[in-house]
């Protein structure tokens, strides 16, 4: 036990062997452990998910069969099978009526030991009827009426645990709920109370020890309290990483305005209030002493490039520089066209920095940057290799953040001393989501799209139509309308994903006509995939076909149709993000869904969402809902830890009201001294976050 260094005592047993408790030998201990199960305190978080009703009947009578019934009776003849395979029979009675104990298999010994004729039994099984004559197959329990009482009125079903049986998971949490100890309480008075939610140790009994089905619901006050420690352990550890990080130095940037505002008169639209809004809030928070981590979320088209310039801006006009990092080289260039002209207008030098830049070049580039020449710069992750220095790096932007991980931003964070961070996603997540993910940032949101947008019209469409998509394609691009064909991921391999692409394209050639057509996908040489690209932007090919490359954030505002093949294979979220490339200029946009029929059911209503509406967050709680939390982020790459009770998709309120009462437990004690904070580290260490209790400030 001493290797438990530095864990509260009181929680010791918690973190011993699973041996130790009744029932558990080395081979359930394996069981337990292939599913996750390693100590007694996993098994204390492994909750029944179901129950049984096990409450005494006078007779089978009083159930609808098939049911579960409990009834004492007296056990009658033995009719051992006359031929093998042939179930083994024992007849017995309760108070009103006959029935049978079947068994399969079993030896005729055990079960004349077992059920003596003439004997009084209990017995515990599913009623069935048999060619109306009523059966129990291989009863659940069979115990004399002394020892009856061991069945419990509600007996709960675990999860399935490998070759454990309810019987032995019975015992042993059982035995682990007798060693539960009293924990002091970390959870805010009022709102315990406002919830009524039992104490820990009671919640554990209620949770495992359910009384009906109502208990063993998600929505039971016990449960729902316990999946509440988990995300308040959680967010706990968040707002500590984040505290930590606010007390790191940081730097004041506050900008003059005079580069906005020269940005600002050459731009050809006024910015929405979203827009607006998250500008001054990040000049606010750049404007701290401490340092800036903060998301802006905004959904595809909603603008966060503009925001990010502003941004980007004010770094320069503190007399510092700012990098904004791209997931693709294509994203990285098209900033660069798109900001070029604007940091032209307000005599700011940005420049780009990518894997291609090499040699005399790049290194060009480098001094530049290192003598503060450049003042903005724009690329892909290059711009973050060990030798890119800075003369003052004030602001690092990610872009697109969901194709980068959690480590990253961590990277990031490393790179400067004191550099305010901002992280702009376009992939709308469900609240409780972002709670569980970001928690630790603050969060600026554009909820406001740009005027002008025409909605896209979405269709479903058979791929067996694919002629008919075609000849509507000749027309549209006939009328000088530009058109994205993406092909799916074939198989996950590469090279079969680039040949489906390759087939369309020669396809759509023959079809529409040489020089019509254009092609990119991931195995291309850089330099071929942006001439694709460019030729594209430019009008001159009127139909890209494309691998999911350009999912991310590409700008063609004459493109209004989007052809998504095998759009059934596609999460929605990228769906969302596919769509969004279509409708961003004047002309009525439409996107077409081509499916391999049959679709299943869940095919069926994923794509539905999308013909229903544009709207990313409903899209997002629908595939959450659908899918289930690890999905919808990548569990892998998402950072979200692995809750045992709680449930994100169903008790997403819980997270944010965990995300306020944690940021002020921290504010009100950061430290963690007071009794409450004592209370919440006990939690800490209960729920594994002992790399949190490390970041527990000392004084
Ligand atoms: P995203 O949030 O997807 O990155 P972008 O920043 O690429 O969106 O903006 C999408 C398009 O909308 C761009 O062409 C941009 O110039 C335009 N845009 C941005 N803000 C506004 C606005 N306030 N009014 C009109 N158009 C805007
Ligand atoms: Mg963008």
């Amino acid at each position: 036990m001493s290797a438990q260094t530095g864990r509260p005592e009181v929680l010791w047993p918690l973190f011993g062997t699973l041996e130790a408790l009744d029932g558990i030998g080395p081979k359930s201990a394996e069981a337990l452990a292939n599913a996750q199960i390693e100590k007694p305190r996993d098994l204390l978080f492994t909750l029944p998910n179901s129950g049984v009703d096990r409450s005494r009947r006078a007779s089978i009578l009083e159930v609808q069969a098939p049911a579960v019934c409990t009834v004492e009776v007296t056990v009658g003849a033995h009719n051992a099978p006359s031929q093998r395979g042939r179930p083994y029979r024992v007849m017995v009675e309760d108070a009103q009526t006959t029935f049978q104990l079947v068994f399969f298999r079993s030896h005729g010994d055990y079960l004349r030991k077992q059920l003596p004729t003439g004997q009084r039994r209990v017995v515990s099984g599913k009623v069935e009827m048999f060619d109306s004559i009523a059966q129990m197959v291989h009863p659940d329990h069979i115990l004399t009426p002394d020892e009856a009482e061991q069945i419990p009125p509600y007996e709960p079903v675990y999860p399935l645990t490998g070759s454990l049986t309810q019987k032995a998971m019975f015992r042993a949490t059982r035995d682990l709920l007798a060693m539960v100890p009293e924990l002091p309480e970390w959870i805010d008075p009022a709102l315990h109370q406002k919830e009524g939610w039992p104490a820990w140790n009671e919640a554990l009994h209620q949770a495992h020890r359910p009384m009906s089905s109502a208990q063993v619901a998600p929505t039971s006050p016990a449960r729902h309290r316990l999946a509440y420690d988990e995300v308040l352990a959680h967010q706990l550890t968040l707002a500590l990483a984040r505290a930590q990080l606010r007390r790191s130095r940081g730097r004041v940037t506050r900008g003059d305005g005079t580069r906005q505002r020269k940005v600002l008169a050459a731009l050809e639209f006024s910015p929405t209030g979203a827009q607006t809004r998250a500008v001054a809030e990040i000049a606010e928070d750049m404007a701290q002493p401490h340092r800036m981590n903060r998301l802006l979320q905004g959904d595809v088209g909603s603008g966060k490039t503009f925001v990010a310039l502003m941004a980007l801006l004010a770094a320069v006009e503190a007399g510092g520089q700012g990098v904004m990092m791209a997931p693709t080289e294509i994203l990285a260039r098209q900033h660069l066209d798109g900001l070029r002209p604007l940091a032209d207008q307000a005599g700011v030098v940005l420049d780009l920095l990518t894997g291609r830049d090499k040699g005399a070049a790049r290194r060009s580039k480098l001094e530049a940057l290192a003598a503060g020449n450049i003042q903005i710069l724009v690329g892909t992750h290059a711009v973050f290799q060990k030798d890119v220095v800075f003369r003052d790096l004030r602001l690092a932007i990610i872009d697109e953040q969901h194709r980068f991980g959690v480590a990253q931003r961590m990277e990031l964070g490393a790179k400067g001393e004191a550099v305010d961070v901002l992280v702009m996603t376009a992939t709308p997540i469900p609240r409780s989501l972002a709670l569980a993910q970001y928690g630790d940032m603050d969060v600026s949101v554009l909820d406001e799209k740009p005027p002008g947008r025409t909605p896209v019209t979405t269709a479903l469409v058979a791929t067996a139509k694919m002629d008919q998509v075609i000849e509507r394609l000749r027309a549209a691009v006939a009328e000088g309308r530009q058109c994205y064909w993406v092909c799916p991921l074939v198989e996950e391999s590469e090279v079969s994903d680039m040949t489906a692409a390759e087939e369309r394209y020669k396809r759509l050639r023959a079809a529409l006509g040489e020089g019509v057509v254009g092609l990119v996908h991931g195995q291309m040489p850089p330099a071929d995939k942006d001439a694709a690209m460019a030729r594209f932007v430019s009008g001159d090919t009127k139909v890209l076909v494309a691998t999911t490359v350009i999912e991310v954030g590409v700008n063609v505002p004459n493109a209004s149709i989007m052809v998504i093949e095998r759009a059934e294979s596609f999460g929605l979220a990228q769906l969302h993000q596919l769509r969004g490339r279509v409708g961003r200029g004047a002309a009525q946009s439409t996107c077409l869904l081509l499916y391999q029929a049959p679709l299943s059911e869940n095919g069926r209503q994923r794509l539905e969402i999308m013909r229903e509406t544009e709207d990313g967050f409903r899209i997002s709680e629908e595939d959450l809902a659908m899918r289930g939390a690890g999905d919808v982020i990548g569990t892998a790459q998402s950072g979200l830890p692995r809750f045992r009770i709680a449930d994100l998709e169903r008790q997403a309120a819980l997270m944010a009201v965990a995300q306020t009462d944690a940021r002020k437990l921290l504010h009100d004690d950061p430290t963690l001294e007071s009794d409450r904070g004592r209370a919440a580290r006990v939690l800490l260490w209960l729920m594994e976050q002992d790399k949190a209790i490390r970041l527990i400030s000392v004084g």
